[in-house]
């Protein structure tokens, strides 16, 4: 049976009181969860993530940054090293989420420099993509997927493949004004990434963690979590009540196991 992935990314949400009191709770609502068979991951903001690395037990809940600078050190204001990072212990580094790509302009020349500072530094990177409104109106949506992943793991090895996940994002399915890939749309781009990934790194590529996001709710989890090539959930609201994401969970959960 495959491993699944289940995680959310707090973005520009929760102080640093309400991030500890959400996984505080998280933790212990899912602690019962198998570990080998149920990836948890939560990526909170910056300034929660030094008392979150103190206190959450990553063995339960893995912990990751929003985003990295590709260099060490330097003339980068505002911008955050990777070494700091480490510091934290953190183990996942979420790199071209939508809104860095869309709203910070950043580019997939970027992506491919932050994925291998991240790899290098021992985290599991964990690259976003996905098409925009206008591009799947174009009929693009596959190029511009393949585009981001040649693009994103141009020239990393293929012995990083453990240390590698890809989030499946549509650009117009996050967020408030999202709506929801439909799972026909969903399983036909994660089949797209997986052969893409099998392309980039020979058939082992196959084997990284496809997860997808956008809208994710207790209204569609279950059917996307049981189509063949999702290997997770990447969730954004649904997930930042901490009982509601546990439900959520246990329920996709059991809806994969059942059917
Ligand atoms: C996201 O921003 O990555 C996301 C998936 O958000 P939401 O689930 O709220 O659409």
């Amino acid at each position: 049976m495959k491993k699944l992935y289940f995680g959310s990314n707090l973005k520009m949400y929760k102080n640093v009181h309400d991030t500890m009191e959400y996984l505080t709770k998280l933790q212990e609502l899912t602690a019962d969860l198998d570990r080998s068979r149920y990836e948890m991951f939560i990526i909170p903001s910056f300034t929660s993530l030094y008392c979150a690395s103190e206190k959450i037990d990553q063995n339960l809940i893995r912990l990751g940054a929003q985003n990295m600078c590709w260099e060490d050190q330097g003339q980068f204001t505002g911008e955050i090293s990777p070494l700091m990072l480490k510091e934290l212990n953190l183990q996942i580094m979420e790199l071209g989420h939508s809104e860095r790509r869309h709203v910070f302009g950043e580019t997939d020349q970027w992506m491919n420099l932050k994925v291998k500072a991240a790899l290098s530094h021992g985290f599991t990177a964990l690259l976003c993509i996905g098409e925009t409104d206008e591009q799947k109106e174009y009929g693009i949506s596959d190029e511009v997927l393949r585009t981001q992943l040649k693009i994103g793991f141009y020239g990393v090895s293929p012995e990083n493949i453990g240390n590698i996940w890809v989030a499946y994002e549509p650009v117009w399915a996050i967020g408030v004004n999202g709506k929801p890939a439909t799972p026909e749309y969903a399983q036909e781009k994660h089949h797209v990434i997986r052969e893409c990934l099998a392309e980039i790194f020979g058939e082992k590529g196959r084997e990284i963690p496809v997860l997808y996001g956008g809208s994710v709710n207790p209204g569609n989890s279950n059917q996307l979590i049981v189509l063949p090539d999702v290997d997770g959930l990447f969730v954004g609201r649904a997930a930042w009540d901490a009982e509601k994401f546990n439900v959520l969970i246990r329920d996709a959960i059991e809806t994969y196991n059942n059917q």
